[in-house]
């Protein structure tokens, strides 16, 4: 299926795991980075409280003008929230700590679980003319996970290579269910992709192994190398990409990038420098 991204709206993408440390801020910052790079223009929300997503780009809290909570409990328009990155082509909507407290603030909210959908399809959210917006979710099934789901296209999932990493996944696997049958029946799950891999490790190849065996075409080819460069761009507010464009950990995310423009191929851009 090759759906051409862009020609309604930008695709959506939550990337998801309600494990922490699994490397879901990663992917989100460098595969976000990738696809700038292949030529889409990419805008980044940073769905978690503790925003590290937002610091690896260089905005550090006190920084943040508007962020997430603005767009999400005081109806800030997505176009107000949004900041450009150093990493040119890569916008960036910020969170702030205030999103921890979300869930018992929103506890009588009707719209509770619609409020990241409707912000993100905010009528003047088309003149940022995205190709892909990913969401970079806490690690938890919380609302804002619910939020981000409700508001996706597919959910995105990486995948530790260690012991019992399929485990945790049944849980996940529920609650996209309960996603689809409650307000999203759309909601596809884009990938699974196997992170921060040693190949000549026997751990990590078995893992491959069974979630190739399990979850078939849904893992990704591409698979994420454990690579120190990775580690340390943040501390730099870089995307590896920029950090050590020649690393492993930029190829391989460059790839996934590939991976997923082969399915969901960009439109044409007809003579927009002119504007
Ligand atoms: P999550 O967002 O799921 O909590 P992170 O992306 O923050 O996970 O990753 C957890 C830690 O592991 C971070 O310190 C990050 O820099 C590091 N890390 C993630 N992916 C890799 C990798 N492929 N190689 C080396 N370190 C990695
Ligand atoms: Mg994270």
């Amino acid at each position: 299926m090759h759906d051409l991204v862009g020609a309604d709206g930008p695709r959506i993408l939550s990337i998801s795991n309600q494990k922490g440390g699994v490397g879901k801020t990663t992917t989100a910052i460098n595969l976000a980075a990738a696809l700038v790079e292949l030529g889409a223009r990419v805008l980044l929300v940073d769905l978690d409280p503790q925003g590290n997503a937002s610091t690896g780009l260089g905005f550090a809290p006190g920084e943040r003008e508007k962020t997430t909570y603005d767009l999400l409990l005081d109806e800030a328009p997505l176009v107000e929230v949004v900041v450009s990155t150093e990493f040119s082509g890569l916008l960036l909507c910020p969170s702030s700590a205030d999103l921890s407290s979300a869930d018992i603030q929103l506890v009588s909210n009707e719209k509770r679980s619609f409020l990241l959908h409707d912000a993100l399809r905010e009528p003047r959210v088309n003149h940022l003319d995205l190709d892909f917006i990913l969401i970079d979710c806490p690690p938890s099934l919380s609302l804002l996970t619910i939020n981000a789901m409700v508001a996706s296209h597919a959910v995105l999932v990486p995948l530790q290579a260690e012991f019992f990493a399929l485990e945790g996944l049944s849980q996940l696997m529920l609650t996209i269910r309960e996603v689809r049958r409650s307000a999203n029946p759309g909601l596809r799950i884009e990938g699974v992709v196997l992170t921060m891999m040693d190949g000549r490790n026997r751990l990590s190849q078995h893992v491959e192994q069974d979630a190739r065996a399990t979850l078939g075409d849904l893992v990704f080819k591409t698979m994420i190398p454990r690579n120190v460069r990775l580690s340390e761009a943040p501390s730099y507010a870089q995307p590896v990409l920029s950090y050590d464009s020649a690393s492993k950990g930029a190829e391989a995310y460059r790839a996934l990038g590939t991976e997923i423009l082969q399915r969901h191929p960009l439109r044409t851009r007809f003579k927009q420098e002119i504007v």
